[in-house]
């Protein structure tokens, strides 16, 4: 059922302290870590502690979540002092797009110049 815990899935267990991480942030309904292979001097994860998995998904079925996320990516920017420079919120949608881990997560890159468009 959408929003419960998964035990085959990565984040599942991150949420649940099964897999370590460093967590920067948390909310009643969302965790935030650094990426374990950042690809810039900023990169947290945002994620819902519900299973829903991708950002569409999460949007359908918890949007009071999706909306604490984006939040939540946006409090990250500010604590990370990359809000003035600006900085990118990213969902990976589908394995043809990169998603690898599917339970949704917002990726914050922020602290170098970021070109356009993306690969
Ligand atoms: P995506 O490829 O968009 O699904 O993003 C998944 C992200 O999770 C990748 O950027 C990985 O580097 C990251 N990742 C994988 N395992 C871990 C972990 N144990 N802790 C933190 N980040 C991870
Ligand atoms: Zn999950």
């Amino acid at each position: 059922m959408a929003g419960e815990p998964q035990g085959d899935c990565l984040f599942c267990k991150i949420v649940a302290g099964e897999v370590p991480a460093t967590v920067v942030r948390e909310s009643e309904t969302t965790l935030a870590f650094r990426d374990i292979n950042p690809q810039a001097p900023t990169h947290v994860l945002v994620i819902p502690k519900a299973h829903h998995t991708d950002a569409a998904a999460l949007a359908a079925e918890a949007p009071q979540i999706a909306a604490d996320v984006l939040r939540e990516a946006g409090e990250i920017a500010r604590q990370e002092k990359t809000e003035d420079d600006g900085y990118r919120i990213v969902f990976n949608t589908g394995a043809g797009a990169g998603q690898t881990v599917f339970h949704a997560h917002a990726h914050v890159l922020g602290g170098r110049g970021l070109t356009w468009p993306p690969g």
